[in-house]
């Protein structure tokens, strides 16, 4: 199953992320062969999920917009070489100076997340003499079917305004002279696979326009519905690139656009997830009483997920001698019971010096590393430049 240029990694330090770049582009590309199938379907890609900034360039050079929750990521996307028409900014804190940052670059979009920021928004603008475009991240009450730390459209959420204070905060906005509403935003999670969850967002979207419309006699020329489009971590050789063509036919089907209405979507971790894995050696095969640790040199500093979400990783010995197979904890280094990658996890025989590459680490993977440790970030390599 491996497409790994082995060979080459034997003389590189470990542990490092391997981006396929083929792989990431095919992705891109089916993503947007699908979303062009509908009328005015828009990508922002969520640039948190990896920000390395040759991936930046690969998406920038598809055409992608972006989507950012921080003033650095709005710089990471304007140095991206993408176009500020086409950046959407979100986030409960934005702060003084990244409101700035990007009132300057005259971005196409704030995703507001409470009053307090509009009316900062709104004075700022005033000092640059700009019209800020605003769109009221709406908190829709929406569950999605994944871990709780990655739902996000919940009452218990901190995110956005709740849809029941929709039209009072509409109201609280209109006499604002330096902001322009020009949509609604809404973002319900993370790792969603069941396209229900986002048939739900539509419902809920429905019901909010009709009541915009009758109570207020609004209607918005932009409705984004954020991202949240799961990959499969089980099979990633199987499924490495996403079903775009359900998802973006669960909008079509079930979202009642107004005439003209565009749709913006948000997606990170499907664009990006499976074409990184993290490539790590085997330090120590360790028995103890009751298990058996691999140890390898890659740690929860380098790939969190599995240590915060609980995440499941699929992972290949790249480098087995046979097929006889044992039972393993794959462990990090690090001084966290909970630097642990998988458990119980049944791979070909390991010895130390086997190279490892832990699957489907493209997004939240190296944009999410720290030094915890006084370890060193790992370093990236790029299939087309190995
Ligand atoms: C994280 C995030 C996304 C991207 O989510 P994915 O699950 O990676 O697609 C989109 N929009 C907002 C506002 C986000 O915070």
């Amino acid at each position: 199953m491996s497409t790994f240029p082995i060979n080459k990694f034997a003389n590189i330090e470990t542990p490092f992320y391997y981006y396929n770049v083929e792989l990431l582009k095919e992705t891109l590309e089916c993503a947007n062969k699908e979303a062009a199938k509908h009328d005015d379907y828009h990508i922002h890609y969520a640039i948190k999920a990896n920000f390395n900034p040759k991936v930046l360039q690969i998406i920038s050079a598809a055409g992608l917009g972006a989507d950012c929750v921080s003033g650095g990521e709005v710089k990471a996307a304007l140095d991206a070489g993408i176009a500020p028409e086409k950046i959407v900014f979100a986030g409960v804190g934005k702060t003084e100076k990244e409101l700035r940052l990007a009132l300057a670059a005259d971005i196409f979009c704030f995703n507001v997340e409470s009053l307090p920021e509009v009316e900062l928004i709104n004075e700022l603008a005033a000092e640059y003499s700009r019209i800020a475009r605003i769109a009221i991240r709406v908190n829709p009450g929406v569950a999605a079917h994944t871990h709780a730390n990655i739902t996000t459209g919940l009452a218990e959420n901190k995110f956005g305004i709740n849809y029941e204070l929709l039209e009072e905060t509409i109201g609280s906005i209109k006499n604002l002279k330096n902001v322009e509403l020009i949509g609604l935003h809404f973002h319900i999670g993370s790792q969603i696979l069941e396209m229900n969850d986002f048939a739900a967002l539509c419902d809920r979207i429905n019901e909010i326009q009709d009541t915009l419309e009758s109570n207020l006699n609004l209607v918005l020329p932009n409705i984004n519905v954020g991202g949240g489009l799961g990959i499969d971590y089980h099979q990633p050789a199987k499924n490495p690139i996403p079903d775009f063509s359900a998802y973006f036919d669960a909008y079509a089907t079930n979202l009642k656009r107004r005439s003209g209405q565009q749709v913006h979507f948000e997606l990170g971790r499907s664009l990006v997830g499976q074409c990184g894995s993290l490539i790590s050696r085997v330090t120590y095969i360790k028995r103890g009483t009751c298990k058996q640790f691999a140890i390898i040199d890659a740690g929860m500093n380098d790939l969190v997920r599995p240590a915060l979400y609980q995440a499941y990783h699929e992972i290949e010995n790249l480098t087995a001698d046979g097929t006889e197979q044992d039972v393993y904890d794959i462990v990090g280094p690090i001084c966290e019971s909970s630097d642990v990658f998988a458990k119980e996890r049944s791979l070909p025989v390991m010895k130390r010096g086997d190279i490892l590459a832990i699957h489907s680490a493209g997004a939240y993977g190296e944009a999410m590393a720290f030094g915890y440790n006084c370890r060193e970030l790992p370093k990236a390599y790029f299939s087309t430049e190995l």
